[in-house]
């Protein structure tokens, strides 16, 4: 016999060799006809493979992110099967499951692969789903292995099996299909009731631009019709905000191929925008402490080597710039912090002087491969909003509690209220590869812990997620369609104040090594406001609305009058434009409305008899007519107030 521990902490005792679904059906029926798979000891098995030893287990279900990321999984084996009975002779890469589906790439020779093709895959796969196929776990020797796909002739998985070792090989067979995986998968075929396959792209075999172009299926299935429609609404949606697509019609930004791919322009409303959220955010840090520094785009070869960026961005990022001095090598930075532990040099420090907090709207330059770059998520430069505190062990709880105030505080202002937090701290046992004594990592690690705690933040503890060189709290938001988005970062460092040899002189006289911590809220301007744009459907608050007002004067008569008010709001700090164009006024509060600019003035022979405006809100129609003053009142009033756009 051998002992099973659940959850909730109940030990129960089973044959050895017992499954997770054994042990569900000794719960409930129905909870068995739930079960995907099951976290065994905190590794993820399919639901029928024997346990033979005493474990925890863990039964996972579609609630389960792990559940879910297995069913998705098993439906890129579904779609395999699919492929081959429609492309005989088709080779497979890597088909993996990611945060909504899965993908699998494809070489299909010189067979193609249209968009119109992929309803005969779904309904093929709906087809092979129904039969209730088992997913089989076989072990095989890697001689086997070989031998195997050798036959079938796929030299991608031969690639994929040269790099394992021989003994941790398993293959998964379903129907006619049989996979190099290592699992786990669900049960069988029929638990997958809905399938979409949303779009084919182009992907390098392992990523490489030297490799072959291979095709890229993306598809996402559910246990149920309804959770797909509502799937396919929301992906309608996203189409509606995809920023690149807002970007262009709102004219924030753009890109250019002369340029550079992946290298943003800003054009005027994107630049005031963008200028808004840094004199927000600096406004804030000014008033927790921080200090403001520049530091230039490029950085000697050398700094690079003191801080391990050379090792690490050298050969796969920009190459070096070379300079008229034989052996000279500048390097466009990919990090603003080895230039901030300079400035900490350029002093001598005291204990009195921590924490020292330096901030800086840095731009950093790395490459991205053509293939990854992606409207402001990736690029090849970005600007973050980063700082680095300097400051004595004891310090760091303090310095995270102030750090969560203002990332909270940029979330509130910018209404993204659904937000959490992911801890990421040290192995729980293998602790070798980690830089910085014990000591202080465990103050660091209890420091992160109480000040989520104490700030109230929801967090999850994930072990082993900690960089080499410190634990840090990553905040992840939900946007108002529901994604999540991962922001604001606060990152302990034990490296760079050793490899840089910061020290300051401590109450007792003597030299200590301060903690660095990195931290951006917003990340990186670009990401930040891409995830903004998406998030407010390119209806900014009227606190970050680059243009706040339209003027729209019902004929050219009315043309001084709008002249004069234009002047009015332009002294009162509002941000306003006349649409003089000879239009009807219908079409141009259209376009306004198109334009998302939050008001809109309407200026007809009434108003300008009386000397006031007709105001109309984006979205919400007529407010009525009001006196000039009284309306800058209340634009002031609702910018101070930073109020959301409802
Ligand atoms: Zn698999
Ligand atoms: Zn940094």
């Amino acid at each position: 016999m051998i002992k099973i521990t659940l959850p909730d902490g109940a030990v129960k005792e089973f044959e050895a060799g017992v499954s997770a679904m054994d042990v569900a059906k000794s719960i409930s029926e129905g909870l068995a006809r739930k079960v995907l798979a099951a976290a065994i000891n905190g590794q993820v098995w399919d639901a029928a493979r024997p346990i033979n030893e005493d474990a925890s287990l863990q039964l996972l279900t579609w609630n389960d992110n792990e559940g879910k990321t297995t069913f998705w999984h098993s439906s890129a084996h579904l779609l395999a099967e699919a492929l081959e009975f429609y492309y005989p002779g088709v080779k497979f890469g890597y088909g993996p499951p990611g945060e909504k589906g899965f993908y699998y790439d494809v070489d299909l020779g010189d067979q193609t692969l249209k968009e119109e093709d992929l309803a005969k895959l779904e309904k093929k796969m709906m087809e092979l789903a129904k039969t209730n196929e088992v997913f089989e776990r076989k072990e095989i020797t890697k001689a086997d292995a070989v031998k195997y796909f050798t036959e079938k002739g796929d030299q991608y998985k031969l690639e994929i099996i040269d790099r394992l070792n021989d003994g941790e090989i398993t293959f998964y067979t379903q129907g006619g299909f049989t996979d190099l995986c290592r699992g786990p998968h669900i049960p069988n075929t029929g638990f997958i009731k809905a399938i979409k396959l949303t779009n084919i792209a182009g992907a390098y075999w392992l990523n490489d631009e030297k490799n072959k172009m291979l095709t890229r299926i993306y598809g996402v299935t559910f246990p149920n019709a309804k959770e797909l429609e509502e799937h396919m609404v929301l992906l309608e949606e996203a189409k509606k905000r995809d920023h690149r697509k807002l970007g262009k019609e709102l004219e924030l930004f753009a890109f250019s191929e002369k340029v550079g791919m992946g290298l943003p322009l800003w054009l005027p409303k994107g630049a005031m925008l963008r200028e808004r959220l840094q004199q927000f955010l600096q406004k804030a840090q000014m008033d927790s402490g921080y200090l403001p520094v520049i530091t230039p785009h490029i950085g000697h070869k050398n700094l690079y080597v003191t801080s391990g960026h050379y090792e690490k961005y050298g050969k796969d990022s920009f190459q070096p710039i070379k300079t008229p001095q034989e052996g000279e090598e500048f390097f466009l930075k990919p990090m603003n912090c080895p230039h901030h532990c300079e400035i900490y040099k350029t002093s001598p420090r005291s204990y009195k002087d921590l924490p020292l907090r330096l901030a800086e709207f840095g731009t950093v330059y790395r490459y991205e491969q053509h293939g990854e770059l992606h409207g402001l998520t990736r690029v090849r430069g970005f600007t973050q909003d980063d700082a680095h505190l300097f400051c004595m062990p004891n310090q760091v709880k303090d310095e995270f509690k102030k750090v969560i105030d203002l990332v909270l505080y940029v979330f509130n202002s910018l209404s993204f209220t659904d937000y959490t937090a992911q801890i990421s701290l040290r192995d729980k046992v293998d602790r070798s590869k980690y830089i910085g004594t014990d000591e202080n990592w465990d103050l660091a690690e209890q420091a992160i812990i109480e000040a989520s705690a104490e700030k109230g933040l929801k967090t999850v503890i994930e072990y082993g997620e900690a960089a080499f060189y410190g634990p840090k709290l990553d905040f992840m938001v939900r946007d108002a369609i529901g994604r999540k988005w991962q922001l604001g970062t606060i990152q302990v460092d034990y490296n760079l104040p050793e490899r840089f040899d910061l020290t300051y002189i401590g109450e007792d006289n003597a030299k200590h090594r301060p903690v660095m911590v990195h931290r951006a809220p917003f990340g990186s301007m670009e990401r930040f406001i891409a995830v903004l744009i998406e998030h407010c459907a390119g209806k900014f608050p009227l606190w970050l609305a680059p243009t706040q007002v339209k003027i729209l004067p019902i004929s050219d008569k009315f043309l001084p009058y709008a002249e004069n008010l234009l002047s009015q709001l332009k002294n009162a700090d509002i941000r306003a434009e006349i649409d003089d164009r000879n239009e009807k006024i219908g079409k141009k509060i259209r376009d306004t409305e198109l334009a998302k600019v939050p008001l809109m003035l309407v200026l007809g022979e009434k108003e300008v008899n009386e000397n006031k405006v007709a105001i109309r809100r984006q979205g919400k129609g007529d407010l009525g007519v009001t006196t000039i003053p009284e309306f800058i009142e209340m634009v002031n009033e609702e910018v101070k107030s930073k109020r959301a756009f409802e």
